[in-house]
């Protein structure tokens, strides 16, 4: 069990996944927790202010030093990234977030770190077992032989191998979890880094709102997905990290839907019909993707259960209050 009073470093703590992970760990009663995020304080999705909030640039090595000085426990959520519309337009900023990671396995590994977190991707899986709709969910083991999302998967999956060799070379204890699409509020939600969940939600309000009857969805909408709500991959994150689990596991709801059953589901929450408008020029990912739960049911007895019509109400609710109240609640 976690020494509540060791110091937990959070970085990418500005970040969604981060923002919340921090909020989480002082609710749980943890007294020595920093956050560390390249962006501004402003910028943050949540600022917590029982937190120590640091910004550090960590693709330097430097500040990786001073980031988990003290630190015992890291999760590194840090990455440039975003949703199809950023990861394929942007390949070598992804690729170049392995410093990030690279760094701070160095400077853990140096000041004695006793947990590390790395937070990989379903971008990691193969890419010809993702070209039907109608998926096989993906297990571990269909990472390789390595065909991953180019840019951002290559780096992910290289990320998750230098810290599987950290481990067996250097002793360090790190986790790897491979997350499928997590959502929910206080999230990207416009900018062009945002994911499906957040942009269906923002174009069904944006239409709404100004009584326009049609919006656009990138690709056919018969492309299938998983969607994790944050709350699950918060429970999962800290499990694996005090877990025996050595590889990297997947970390992702089974519950599968089409991008058009994503809409659906939305206008229901919205209370409005639509036209559709298919961009089938825009980046729309790979056919079909599902999270295969068999080994992390095995292991932890656990897989992430939030309905998607529960998490989608709540994601939705929170991106029309931002999109309708100027001076929404950041700092907690
Ligand atoms: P996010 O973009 O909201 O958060 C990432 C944070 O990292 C950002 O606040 C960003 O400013 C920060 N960052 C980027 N470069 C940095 C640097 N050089 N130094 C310090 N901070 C830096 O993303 P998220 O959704 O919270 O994702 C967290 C992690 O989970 C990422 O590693 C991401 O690749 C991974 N992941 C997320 C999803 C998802 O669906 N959200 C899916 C798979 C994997």
């Amino acid at each position: 069990m976690p020494d509540k009073k060791k110091k937990v470093v959070v970085c990418g703590g500005g970040g969604f996944i981060g923002g919340h992970l921090v909020g989480n760990l002082l609710e749980q009663g943890f007294t020595n927790v920093r956050a560390v995020d390249c962006k501004p304080c402003d910028n943050w999705y949540q600022v917590h202010r029982a937190a120590e909030n640091l910004q550090l640039d960590l693709k330097e090595k430097d500040a990786c030093h001073q980031a988990l000085r003290g630190g015992a426990v890291v999760y590194n959520l840090a990455a440039d990234m975003g949703g199809m519309g950023f990861i394929e337009t942007h390949k070598a900023e992804c690729m170049l977030s392995v410093l990030i990671n690279t760094h701070l396995l160095m400077v853990a590994r140096d000041q004695g770190v006793e947990r590390f977190f790395y937070s990989s991707s379903a971008c990691v899986y193969n890419g010809d077992k993702q070209k039907s709709p109608a998926v096989v969910p993906l297990k571990e083991q269909d990472a390789y032989p390595a065909l991953p999302e180019d840019g951002y998967g290559w780096e992910k999956l290289f990320s998750e191998r230098m810290c599987r060799h950290f481990r067996e070379d250097y002793g360090l204890t790190t986790r790897v979890a491979r997350y499928h699409n997590v959502y929910g509020p206080h999230g990207t939600w416009d900018g062009g880094r945002e994911k499906a969940p957040a942009a269906i939600c923002r174009k069904v309000i944006a239409a709404k709102l100004a009584g326009h009857r049609e919006i656009e969805i990138w690709g056919s909408g018969k492309q299938t997905r998983s969607f994790m709500f944050i709350s699950d991959c918060l429970q999962g994150t800290q499990s694996i990290l005090w877990s025996d689990i050595l590889e990297p596991v997947n970390l992702g709801s089974s519950e599968l839907v089409t991008i058009n059953g994503l809409v659906d589901m939305v206008e229901e929450i919205a209370g409005v019909k639509l036209q559709r408008c298919y961009n089938l020029s825009a980046p729309k990912g790979v056919n079909g993707r599902n999270s295969d739960n068999t080994l992390i049911k095995k292991l932890l007895g656990w897989e992430p259960s939030v309905r998607l019509r529960e998490g989608m109400e709540r994601t939705y609710r929170w991106i029309y209050d931002q999109m309708t109240n100027k001076n929404a609640r950041k700092v907690i």
